[in-house]
């Protein structure tokens, strides 16, 4: 269900920003503030804050093959971290639904 006061769900409509890929399950942009130099947001469709109320099980495994299957086509020749930020302790800052994907460079321990 779309939510117009969702920055994601604006993208995905098209209102702003530019996307990379979109597919039925998903769609990939470029994160506006890069942790890495190479920094994507893969997002699901449906607009859901957390992976407890998000309804697409099946489609989180769909998404991870794809974005693997996408690595070199996203210049993420050495490899890539994942990171799915849920709730406060991890500093979400925006509720719907999103995988982090960093690259582009050596990314040191997670510590
Ligand atoms: P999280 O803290 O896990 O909720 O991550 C949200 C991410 O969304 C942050 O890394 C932001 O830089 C990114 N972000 C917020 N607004 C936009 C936007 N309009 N376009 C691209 N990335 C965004």
């Amino acid at each position: 269900m779309m939510n117009d006061d969702c920055v994601f769900c604006r993208i995905l409509s098209g209102s702003i920003g530019t996307k990379l890929y979109e597919d039925e399950d998903f769609f990939i942009i470029r994160d506006i503030n890069p942790k890495a130099r190479l920094h994507y947001l893969a997002i699901t469709r449906e607009h859901a804050p957390l992976i407890s109320g998000y309804t697409g099980v099946d489609a989180l495994g769909r998404i991870l093959k794809k974005i693997s299957a996408m690595t070199d086509t996203l210049g993420l020749y050495g490899g890539y971290r994942l990171i799915i930020n849920q709730g406060k302790d991890a500093e979400q800052s925006v509720q719907h639904l999103h995988i982090h994907i960093l690259g582009g460079e050596p990314l040191g321990d997670l510590r």
